[in-house]
């Protein structure tokens, strides 16, 4: 059996309007679910609670205060795994929401629950989706309880899973030699073998309007998964179905194998 991390981040499941990008998630939902059937592990690692919190509320930006930013937060992630859990059901697909922060993988008693839990919904073919829970951990600048970002949460939860493969799935075709978005004559890496300065730099800091880790912290992830043998591969999530070319071989996105 292959076990495969899919982590998709805000800008895939947010739209520019804030709404909540209902088909993506539904897409989502059949394309993981047809992979579980035909014989793969999945675990999903899904952003976008304070998105969804913040449609909900009919607000156009995060609060200021992080208490506000955690109780909008905990409004969106109900709402986002309610939407997730309706569109997994109609393909017939069990799902569990999993929230974790960053103490909780740090200290052994409980990231070896959190490892029997994954492991226990995977033999009972239930889809974990998985998240950082925002509720307790916002503040960047806690870094007792905060991953950092989903990034480095989904090289966590691959490494925690023992995964083969991280999937990456976000708002561009891959890494590129510059911002594709401000450069256009920035080229894509179909694979990437180790992290060099020149690829750092080349990341820069800045993402998108709703995406928080931008592609330096997409190198940051990248590194932990080479640390651990593994291999991930980022590619664009405009439309889910996306996994089905990459687990069959076919060149997409940015490989970072050794
Ligand atoms: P997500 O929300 O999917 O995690 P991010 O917004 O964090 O996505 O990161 C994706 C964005 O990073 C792209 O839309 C692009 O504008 C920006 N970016 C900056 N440098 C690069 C680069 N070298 N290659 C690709 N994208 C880059």
């Amino acid at each position: 059996v292959k076990r495969l991390v899919i982590k998709v981040g805000t800008s895939s499941l947010i739209l520019p309007n804030g709404k909540i990008n209902l088909r993506a998630i539904d897409q989502i939902a059949f394309t993981l679910t047809t992979l579980k059937n035909e014989g793969y592990e999945v675990i999903l690692v899904s952003s976008g609670a304070i998105g969804a919190g913040l449609h909900q509320l009919g607000l156009d930006k995060r609060p200021t205060t992080i208490s506000k930013q955690q109780a909008v937060a905990a409004i969106g992630q109900s709402e986002l795994i309610k939407i997730y859990s309706q569109r997994f059901q109609s393909y017939n697909q069990a799902a569990a929401q999993v929230l974790l922060t960053r103490d909780v993988v740090d200290y052994p008693e409980s990231r070896r629950n959190v490892i029997n839990t994954i492991q226990e919904l995977l033999e009972m073919k239930v889809i974990p989706i998985i998240n950082e829970n925002d509720s307790v951990a916002v503040d960047e600048l806690d870094h007792l309880t905060k991953f950092g970002d989903n990034d480095q949460l989904s090289a966590i939860v691959a490494q925690l899973s023992e995964a083969d493969l991280l999937i990456m799935l976000s708002d561009i075709d891959g890494f590129y030699s510059a911002n594709p978005m401000t450069n256009k004559e920035a080229k894509l890496f179909e694979r990437i073998t180790e992290i060099t300065p020149e690829l750092e730099s080349a990341a820069g800091d800045e993402g998108s309007r709703f995406g928080t880790g931008g592609m330096s912290s997409k190198l940051k992830a990248a590194k932990r998964v080479f640390n651990n043998d593994s291999q991930m591969i980022l590619a664009n999530g405009r439309d889910p179905q996306i996994i089905f070319d990459i687990l069959e071989g076919k060149t997409i996105g940015t490989h970072f194998a050794s």
